[in-house]
């Protein structure tokens, strides 16, 4: 409980407004995309960082939880009050506040909507990379927070690849200023880098400086149906290991596309037991070679029906199945757990074959979405967390999951991050030596402990 002259103290920072702690506000601050309730005392929505500054300010005298928070999309619970607290909210700071072509950078602040700066960098011939599926929504500040990718991970990499700068509130209520436009930077420790991945226990990102790159002149959009799983598997690795980078290299499983058709989102034969989604980008010239070099691959590793767009529309119908997918899933049964497991491409179709077994073993309902081209899972455990004689299955086949892709030299998240969805596996991937490092670090940066506490540490 936080006393109301703690409150009171709060309101005058932000104004009245500002200072949210109705039953229906703190119900809608109670959850994020990752399911389980936890109530704050409050929601604050700060208006610059001078505000964000007094307001730490006052949380560490009082030693009261703070936790940042952007769209609330995140799956591992990282922006949930967990040992309670106030929620800190940055819908209000969602400038654009500069795009600078010549130095091929923007400026912007945390809560801007990570498709917003897409568009807006369009105008200028330039592209933001990192395209997480919930784009359309989640902000670049909960998207440096975690080190969110998405599809185009595979060519570009994900958004600690494009973070040049950042302004940052600490737990105390100083201000720090790590990195800049410079696009090479070897002083001290990285600091930038340290905060990225951070899920939100350092400090409070206010400012962020994120790299551009010129947008594709052109690009190929390929569909290639297969009649077995291991078959498309294997064209992943294939088309990778060829010196081929896609931009863009997805793979759907017959359970997930069985699901997208129930829903209205697409239709696939029945034969259908894979989908590859692949696109190439560059020069006209190279693009029109590699989308039929890939083609080749396709059939030469099995695929049925391999189709190829030759219009942005088509395009665009292509990726249909693609953006429905987890809204399809999502409606199947009350709840849907996304996992993350990643390992080297190569090991790809071995994971993929263990997802499989271990659905048998378990007895479980789990389709699998991949950004495959990077070895990045999405197993979709379809579920009702009510159920506990099933959750107590899933947990199981959650362990043997995350061993198994920490086994093959994986991890246990490629771009979701741990919050306290996996925390507990934390011991497979570090050793003691390690978490005690990072523990380390959470106490120089913050060591009243008031910031995002309870996460993965
Ligand atoms: C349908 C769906 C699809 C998704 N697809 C992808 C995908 O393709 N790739 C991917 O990587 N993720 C994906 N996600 C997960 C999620 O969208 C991302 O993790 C995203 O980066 C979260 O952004 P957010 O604005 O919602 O942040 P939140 O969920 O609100 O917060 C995420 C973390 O950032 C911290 N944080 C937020 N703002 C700040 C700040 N200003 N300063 C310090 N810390 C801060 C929070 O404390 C928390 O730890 C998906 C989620 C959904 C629901």
């Amino acid at each position: 409980m936080i006393i109301d002259s703690i409150k009171d103290e709060f309101r005058q920072i932000v104004g009245d407004e500002w200072f949210l702690d109705t039953p229906e506000d703190l119900v809608v601050y109670s959850y994020d995309g990752f399911l389980p309730e936890f109530k704050p005392s409050g929601v604050i929505v700060p208006g610059d960082r001078d505000e964000i500054s007094k307001i730490m300010g006052v949380a560490n005298r009082e030693k009261i939880n703070i936790i940042p928070r952007g769209a609330g999309t995140n799956i591992c619970g990282s922006s949930v009050a967990r040992e309670g607290g106030i929620i800190i909210a940055f819908h209000r700071l969602n400038k654009i506040l500069e795009i600078d072509r010549e130095s091929m950078c923007a400026v912007v602040q945390p809560g801007v909507v990570n498709a917003d700066l897409q568009k807006a960098v369009a105008g200028y011939g330039l592209m933001y990379p990192p395209d997480p599926a919930s784009m359309f929504v989640s902000t670049i500040g909960g998207n440096v927070a975690l080190n969110a990718g998405g599809p185009r991970g595979v060519k570009y990499g994900v958004t600690r690849d494009y973070l040049l700068g950042l302004e940052v509130v600490l737990p105390s209520g100083e201000v720090i200023n790590t990195g800049g436009k410079a696009l090479k930077n070897a002083s001290g420790y990285d600091l930038t880098r340290l905060m990225c991945g951070s899920e939100g226990t350092l400090g409070i990102l206010t400012e962020i400086i994120i790299r551009l790159v010129p947008l594709a002149p052109a690009r190929a959009t390929l569909q290639a149906i297969y009649s077995d799983l291991d078959d498309a598997a294997t064209t992943v690795s294939a088309i990778i290991g060829s010196g081929i980078v896609p931009a863009t290299l997805e793979l759907i499983d017959r359970t997930v596309l069985d699901v997208i058709s129930d829903y209205g989102g697409a239709r696939f034969s029945k034969e259908a037991e894979a989908l590859l989604l692949i696109e190439v980008d560059g020069e006209e010239s190279l693009v029109e070679a590699q989308g039929k070099r890939i083609e080749e691959f396709c059939k030469e590793r099995g695929a049925v029906q391999v189709e190829r767009a030759s219009t942005p529309e088509e395009a665009e119908k292509l990726w249909q199945a693609r953006r429905t997918a987890f809204g399809a899933v999502a409606s199947l049964r009350p709840n849907c757990i996304v996992e993350d497991a990643t390992v080297p491409v190569k090991m790809l179709p071995a994971m993929i074959r263990k997802i499989v077994e271990i659905t048998k073993k378990y007895d479980l309902k789990i389709g699998v979405l991949a950004h495959a081209g990077d070895g990045n899972l999405h197993p979709l455990i379809m579920t009702d967390l009510r159920d506990r004689e099933e959750m107590a299955r899933i947990d199981k086949a959650m362990e043997e999951l995350y061993e198994t892709a920490i086994g093959m030299g994986g991890t246990l998240s490629g771009e979701h991050g741990i919050g306290i969805a996996k925390d507990r596996f934390m011991g497979m991937e570090f050793n003691e030596a390690s978490i005690e490092l990072m523990r380390g670090i959470k106490r120089v940066f913050d060591p009243n402990n008031i910031l995002n506490p309870g996460s993965f540490l």
